[in-house]
């Protein structure tokens, strides 16, 4: 399947092969509405196997969330049948409301209002550091 396949969307490439259900769930993507196709284990010349999405119509997807859970992916947004924007997705520097503190005497755990927020320390290691507690949550 070709990535000019259609005329205005988003194709999710590289994704690792067998996390393309997640990705569509993560993004929270409406299977009875939208148009999707999601290709598990196609070949990849570079990367072995490896799943892809396309949505149709929807441009508007949360890039840097996506990098936190796929930072191997690529994201082609596609408009009049073309690639407008490639974007290679890394780590985000900051997260909110993704990731969850842990510890218990964090005042996120104790507060349910406040966002969980945290900031990226080592990208090699994917460690992240809890805004408020400093507490260390590898991905
Ligand atoms: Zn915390």
């Amino acid at each position: 399947m070709e990535v000019n396949s259609i005329g205005k969307g988003i194709v999710i490439d590289h994704i690792r092969a067998g996390q393309g259900l997640k990705v569509l769930s993560y993004l929270g993507v409406d299977t009875s509405k939208d148009t999707v196709a999601l290709i598990m284990n196609a070949t990849s010349a570079k990367h072995g196997r490896k799943d892809i999405i396309k949505i149709e119509n929807l441009t508007d997807v949360d890039i840097a969330a996506l990098g936190l859970f796929d930072h191997s992916a690529t994201v082609n947004v596609i408009e009049n049948g073309r690639i407008r924007q490639k974007i290679h997705l890394s780590l985000p520097e900051t997260v909110k409301d993704v990731i969850k503190c842990r510890n218990p005497r964090c005042v996120t755990s104790v507060e349910p209002s406040i966002p969980h927020i945290f900031h990226l320390v080592d990208a090699e290691r994917e460690e992240y550091r809890c805004e408020y507690c400093d507490e260390i949550v590898r991905l």
